[in-house]
């Protein structure tokens, strides 16, 4: 087997072992769908995730928090030879990208709002305290 060949089979294996835990999440979740898009170059892997119509705002945030934080430890493990970006999409309307470097959504403990990584709420100002990973709880 050629060098490159080996290059090939490796890559297949991570791309499978990063996606494998995104499939079973996503899974769980009614009428959603997971798959890896056409690879559109050799350095990244693109991964797709479709929601029904149905699907709540919430429903948007925790999974793509559930994704990221997936993703991000599969990369720290695997250390593998691309990158990766993931599209959340409920029908049809793409709502959130996810990249390596993302931080998670939270949600304003004081209002409620869901919203990027930030120092205060955009909705009532309210500050976020600590830089902990976690998103704010209920
Ligand atoms: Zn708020």
């Amino acid at each position: 087997m050629t060098r490159r060949k080996d290059r090939q089979v490796a890559r297949r294996d991570a791309e499978e072992e990063l996606y494998a835990p995104v499939a079973e999440a996503v899974a769980r979740y009614l009428g959603a769908r997971s798959e890896k898009e056409l690879a559109g170059d050799w350095n990244s892997l693109g991964l797709r995730v479709d929601l029904p119509a149905d699907a709540t705002d919430g429903t948007v945030f925790e999974l793509g928090n559930e994704l990221l934080a997936i993703l991000q430890a599969g990369t720290a493990e695997l250390q593998p030879p691309f990158t990766w970006t993931l599209g959340i999409y409920r029908a049809d309307e793409l709502l959130r990208v996810l990249a390596p470097g993302d931080k998670p959504h939270r949600r304003c403990p004081a209002c409620g709002y869901e919203q990027r990584w930030t120092e205060r709420c955009y909705a009532c100002e309210h500050p976020f305290r600590g830089a902990g990973a976690a998103p704010a709880g209920e």
